[in-house]
């Protein structure tokens, strides 16, 4: 069966010099696959040039056996891929409820709409409880959480997540990632990237190592988490 999402060959860059070189990785279906790497490795101009915001020099990027070259960011969007860029971009001046409604724009199934963001206010009571107050006067960590959230309301089939716990509390870096953890059991395929390479490995079934733009390690997590470079390099061993 081929990938739901398929990176083949991928180079990519802001100028005349590639950031990617070469880049291959696989997302199955309902798969959660981590990405880890040094600051600077190229993680998150992966995630932009899958999403379609930063364009590749060579190589091919299939979602759902579709090549995504010629579509624009939104139209991958709407064909289910959602992008939860680093820092946390919710709209300020809106409440958290119309944040998370936004997510859904796309979505014409009312009564699922209204089911998900129950579910979301359950996994994350503190965004219910200030569901009428503007997004922007919430913490850091809450609204790191509504950005989440809001990406996953347009129920993608695959969620490209760049750094999720930055600057959070372990507390609510915790309860993020239990969220991820059940959406992921309910078939959302994720591709995280994680400076926290620990709860990365533990939480994803395979990994890469991104090392200045090239793949340098992939396998099964449980084998990368026990590989002795990685240990070294990214697990503070
Ligand atoms: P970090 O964890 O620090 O975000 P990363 O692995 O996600 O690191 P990227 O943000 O993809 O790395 O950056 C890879 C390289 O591309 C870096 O050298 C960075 O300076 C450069 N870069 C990133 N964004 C741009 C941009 N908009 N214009 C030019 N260069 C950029």
């Amino acid at each position: 069966m081929s990938a739901l999402l398929a990176v083949q060959e991928v180079s990519a860059g802001y100028g005349p010099i590639d950031v990617l070189k070469n880049v291959s990785l696989e997302v199955g279906e309902g798969e959660m696959v981590a990405l880890i790497g040094a600051n600077g490795a190229g993680k998150s101009t992966l995630l932009l040039c899958i999403s379609r915001c930063v364009r590749q020099t060579s190589g091919e990027i299939l979602f759902a056996g579709r090549i995504t070259a010629g579509l624009r960011p939104h139209e991958l969007a709407r064909s289910g891929v959602a992008h939860a860029p680093e820092g946390r971009r919710i709209f300020p001046r809106l409440t958290v409820a119309e944040n998370l409604e936004l997510g859904a724009y796309s979505r014409r199934d009312r009564a699922g709409i209204a089911r998900d963001m129950q579910s979301v206010y359950e996994m994350f009571p503190v965004l219910a409880e200030r569901r009428r107050q503007a997004g922007g006067t919430l913490s850091g960590g809450e609204q790191q959480m509504l950005a989440l959230s809001r990406a996953w309301m347009a129920r993608p089939r695959l969620l490209l997540l760049d750094e999720p716990s930055l600057g959070l509390a372990p507390l609510i870096a915790s309860q993020v990632f239990e969220a991820l953890a059940l959406w992921n059991r309910g078939g959302l395929a994720v591709l995280l990237v994680e400076q926290n390479a620990r709860q990365a490995l533990s939480l994803a079934r395979r990994a890469y190592v991104l090392e200045q733009g090239v793949v340098t390690h992939s396998g099964p997590a449980d084998k990368l988490a026990d590989d002795p470079r990685v240990q070294q390099a990214y697990l503070g061993a």
